[in-house]
């Protein structure tokens, strides 16, 4: 495995690479979920290039920039066990210049939901998943449907920028009692943990009604609501379809319920398509 920390080697590195390649960008303190997108673009590619890299320009003034979690040495380690070819773990440095050119996220679902709570956000995120495609040239990036909002947004460059890149959606890995594995649990303490279990417990609340005939999205809002007052605060429970426009029904095949809140340090999200 290639460790490369500068452009020059990463693109000296991505120029020995022959026959298609994957690409799973990170930031780093890997879990069970990152490794459910390195397994998949392993087997589904020649070559494999992970990222770890906590990109400055998507984190907001006042948010967990500096106490984001870094494992370094353990992220090579998983990495070079996952026979990932080429590791790139730029310094911010490397990545940015001062007074830079930006690609601004849509002015609709660029700023609801995570957009509207965290204004500018994915403005960051766009901005380096253009520099990472950009870079590792690659046949096939693979996104975690837990940050939804954030696949479909980067779809949606792909699409508008006319990129040559496949984008996977890849199914969001959960531990043994539901919750969504990301790399801010760790900040949760055992009990905030059984209060964090709210999020998924909701959401599996929401799919039973579905499935029991239950179309009236204000109806599952209003379920999912109760369910979620052991969280320390919600910030938002909403239910979109695709391309995240509020629904008042639920539109089988069509429609994403989301849920962010927070408990304990961490703001938490998770979601499940319908
Ligand atoms: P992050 O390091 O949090 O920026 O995540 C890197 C990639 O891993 C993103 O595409 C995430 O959506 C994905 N990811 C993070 N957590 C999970 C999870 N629990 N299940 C599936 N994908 C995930």
């Amino acid at each position: 495995m290639v460790i490369a920390r500068t452009i020059e080697a990463l693109r000296e590195a991505r120029a020995s690479l022959g026959g298609s390649v994957g690409f799973v960008p990170t930031m780093g303190a890997l879990h069970e979920g990152h490794l459910s997108l390195i397994r998949r673009a392993r087997e589904e590619n020649v070559c494999l290039i992970v990222s770890v890299f906590v990109n400055p320009t998507q984190f907001l003034e006042g948010e967990d920039l500096d106490a984001y979690p870094r494992r370094d040495e353990a992220d090579i380690k998983i990495c070079e066990l996952s026979k990932v070819d080429i590791l790139f773990m730029p310094t911010i440095d490397q990545m940015y210049e001062q007074d830079e050119l930006c690609i601004g996220a849509p002015a609709v679902r660029g700023y609801v939901l995570e957009g509207a709570k965290r204004p500018g956000h994915f403005d960051g995120m766009l901005q380096v998943v253009m520099k990472l495609l950009n870079l590792t040239q690659a046949d096939r990036a693979y996104f975690g449907k837990k940050d939804a909002q954030q696949l479909a947004l980067i779809m949606q460059m792909v699409r508008n920028y006319f990129m040559g890149v496949e984008i996977i959606p890849c199914e969001i890995v959960r531990d043994s009692k539901g919750l969504a594995l990301s790399s801010r649990n760790i900040y949760l303490t055992a009990e905030e943990k059984k209060r964090a279990l709210s999020l998924s417990q909701s959401l599996k609340k929401a799919t039973e009604m579905v499935m029991a005939g239950e179309k009236s999205t204000q109806a599952i809002t209003k379920a999912m609501e109760t369910m979620l007052e052991s969280a320390d605060r919600v910030e938002y429970v909403a239910i979109v379809n695709r391309a995240f426009e509020p629904l008042q029904e639920v539109e089988i095949g069509n429609t994403i319920i989301l849920v962010a809140a927070w408990v304990g340090k961490p703001r938490l999200i998770d979601n499940v398509w319908i």
